[in-house]
């Protein structure tokens, strides 16, 4: 049975749906991702496990519990948030102690195991500090330090790298995923930032505007997504339809496919049953250091978007200008049909 069973989860705000009716299961240990644009209900969602927001609808179970309509501190899922607010005026240990001290455990009880989370961040070292003489990443490990130590079943941590500048960041997303890894605990982690999602999660969840588009691995979302907003959310894609679709064999249905899996060819190229083609012209070739992106007018009516990654340099390797009529050619198995 799933840890955290979510059933028909509604929001409202006045004339506003935040959240539309959600069902999902998180199984226990995972790290899973609400990922979507801004104003798509994640933060919601979060808010409603906490229990800081009460749903209009729906039911929230943990374990064998229905936690619903409980109070936040009745729950077993702690939250950390962006704006890591920690004492000012006390000690990162003391810092830590605080939640552990409001729940009476015994004084040397409670500097081991403040310590013990202190050090699973790797902040040790800094213990007697203040606050204000941490930097931005090492202040968030303590927020996350502070939640650790209570040791709940569920942590909830609402796009708590916002404010890291982008190398701290990477730092801090391999070692969250480290942290969570170590301590077995469920993370339920919200970001608009796909590159973050797939790096750290076992699953993702995909939300538009307040429902699910699609719950899957990093590699499934990615590989087969199973709506044209999952397609363009995650990285790019093209999308072929009507005449293209058809052309390629399709229903007729909606298809997609990423820029790195086509390849060029002349438009001699006989191409073989594991593969699909489109004829075209190829009206841009741009260079951008790491890859060249080309396009291609497909003459069924798509416009296709290639990327080559350069691993020769490009200067002695060029096959293909503007003008060039060509085939983009790609395995079957790379393409997949989505639904709307
Ligand atoms: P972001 O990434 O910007 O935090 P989000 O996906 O987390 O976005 P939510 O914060 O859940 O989205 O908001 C969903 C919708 O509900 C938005 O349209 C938002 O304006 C609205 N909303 C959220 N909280 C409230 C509130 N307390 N009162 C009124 N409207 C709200």
């Amino acid at each position: 049975m799933a840890l955290i069973q979510i059933r028909g989860l509604r929001k409202t705000f006045g004339s506003v749906t935040a959240v539309a009716g959600i069902t999902l299961d998180i199984e226990s240990g995972e790290f899973i991702t609400l990922l979507g644009p801004s104003g798509s209900g994640k933060t919601t969602v979060l808010r409603m496990i906490a229990g800081f927001e009460n749903p209009d609808e729906g039911v929230i179970t943990l374990g064998e519990e229905e936690i619903t309509h409980l109070p936040p501190f009745d729950r077993d899922v702690n939250t950390v948030f962006q704006d890591y607010a920690l004492f000012p005026h006390m000690t990162i240990q003391e810092n830590v102690e605080y939640g552990l001290r409001t729940r009476k455990v015994a004084k040397a009880e409670r500097a081991r195991q403040a310590l013990e989370a202190i050090t699973s961040v790797k902040l040790a070292h800094v213990a007697d500090r203040l606050p204000h003489q941490l930097s931005g990443g090492q202040r968030q490990r303590i927020a996350l330090a502070r939640a650790l130590v209570l040791r709940p079943k569920v942590l909830l941590l609402d796009e708590p790298l916002g404010a890291l500048d982008r190398q701290l960041r990477e730092e801090m997303q391999i070692e969250l995923k480290r942290i969570q890894r170590e301590a077995g605990i469920t993370f339920i982690f919200v970001t608009h930032d796909q590159e973050e999602a797939m790096r750290m999660s076992d699953r993702i969840v995909v939300f538009n505007e307040g429902r699910i588009e699609q719950v899957g691995t990093p590699e499934e979302v990615y590989e087969r997504p199973a709506t044209r907003f999952v397609a363009g959310f995650l990285g790019v894609s093209n999308i072929l339809e009507g005449e293209a679709s058809r052309a390629v064999g399709g229903s007729g249905a909606s298809i997609s496919i990423r820029p790195e899996r086509i390849r060029i060819e002349p438009d001699s190229y006989k191409s073989s049953g594991e593969e699909s083609a489109l004829v075209g012209l190829l009206t841009e070739v741009a260079y951008l250091g790491a890859n060249t992106i080309f396009i291609i007018e497909a003459d069924a009516g798509a416009r296709i978007s290639v990327t080559k990654l350069n691993q020769e340099l490009p200067s002695q390797n060029v096959r293909f200008a503007t003008g060039d009529r060509v085939l983009a050619v790609w395995r079957k198995n790379h393409a997949s049909e989505i639904s709307v």
